[in-house]
């Protein structure tokens, strides 16, 4: 087994007063997890610390050339009062993907595993108690050289923060309005659509400040080559139910992320003897599947939002409205079922759930 140090803070902070009012990714707990790695020695040194400002020299490289990865996942409290991970072995295989396509020397997942349920065991009070609550848990890795050349770096950090998360849907389960992004790509066939990392996101924020703008909550992404195959909207994601057919775009383009909520909806469709499929889907084929009054449903998935129905998909100057703007059947079931078992309100047949404590 391997040895974690744990240095305690003296200063521990007040929790959240009203957790109705803690909305997403503004405080952070009293302890982080931090691992180096150097090289010639590997990832060393795994530790819980109190959280608190890293210092960085103003050409560390990471600050310059984006060689950074992250992860996103969250712990629930259960009614029983219990705190669980949601398949967390999934987020540190995926962030050793990332990691390969971004020169990152790989994690050892089982440890950086250990040392995450340490950390949320420490930090278990944190986990917020009312419901949809809960703790989010970001992962990432960025390179710290002190130096302007570009080539992979020799030196790393790890780290694990923690922040209590309000409810994604304070005003309950509403879908959003989204358009289909004409102007800008997030990345193509041979980039680094499949990694979880920063500069996927910084190409992303015109669009979605733009998206914003015109009152719409997301855009959804076309292929960067042919502009005609659809990849994935921001954070999340995408699905579409052609007449009672779950249909999802294929992986295999290397541009769209493998998002753990979608393998986990594509299960639990094909558990319940409905047809999940996934292929190559264009645009037109769902514009058509709308006219036709086939296209159900489409609903986003995430860690964040779980399942985001869509009540609005713009095209152009074709506005489509998906399912009478209403949650449909499918959509619903999704997200009764994953947040029943994330939360430990439903029986876990597929023990996706990790216990903390
Ligand atoms: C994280 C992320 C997702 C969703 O992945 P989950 O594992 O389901 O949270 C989808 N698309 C992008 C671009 C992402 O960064």
């Amino acid at each position: 087994m391997s040895n974690i140090a744990v240095e305690l803070t003296k200063n521990p902070k007040p929790k959240p007063a009203d957790e109705s009012k803690i909305g997403f990714g503004n405080t952070f707990t009293d302890h982080m997890f931090v691992m180096n790695y150097d090289e010639g020695q590997g990832w060393h040194d795994p530790r819980i610390v109190p959280y608190g400002p890293l210092s960085l020299d103003p050409s560390a490289m990471c600050l310059h050339y984006g060689q950074e990865v992250f992860e996103g996942l969250k712990a629930y409290r259960t009614a029983d009062d219990h705190i669980q991970l949601f398949r967390p072995q999934e987020n540190f295989k995926r962030l050793n993907v990332s990691n390969a396509r971004l020169s990152i020397p790989l994690i050892d997942e089982e440890l950086c595993l250990e040392g995450l349920k340490k950390l949320v065991e420490i930090e278990k009070d944190w986990v917020p108690h009312i419901p949809d609550t809960s703790l989010y848990i970001r992962p990432f890795i960025i390179t710290t050289d002190a130096h302007l050349g570009v080539h992979p770096g020799h030196h790393y950090l790890f780290i694990i923060i923690l922040s209590p998360s309000g409810p994604y849907y304070a005003e309950g389960l509403n879908p959003v309005k989204i358009y289909v992004e004409k102007n800008y790509v997030r990345t193509v066939k041979g980039g680094m659509g499949m990694a979880k990392t920063g500069g996927n996101y910084a190409a992303s924020l015109n669009a979605q400040a733009e998206a914003e703008k015109q009152n719409y909550s997301q855009v959804l992404w076309l292929d960067g080559v042919e502009r005609k195959y659809i990849e994935e909207v921001g954070a999340m994601n995408i699905f579409f139910v052609i007449d009672g057919e779950a249909v999802t775009p294929e992986l295999t383009s290397g541009s769209i992320l493998s998002g753990i909520t979608r393998k986990s909806v594509l299960d639990l469709i094909r558990s319940w003897g409905m047809k999940a499929t996934e292929r190559r889907i264009s645009i037109d084929e769902i514009v058509e599947a709308h006219k036709n009054g086939k296209l159900g449903e489409v609903f986003g998935t995430g860690t964040a939002a779980v399942i985001s129905p869509v009540g609005h998909l713009k095209y152009g100057d074709l506005e489509m409205e998906i399912g009478g703007n209403k949650i449909g059947p499918i959509s619903q079931r999704l997200y009764d079922e994953l947040t029943g078992i994330q939360w430990g309100r439903r029986p876990d047949p597929f023990g996706w759930t990790v216990k903390i404590d």
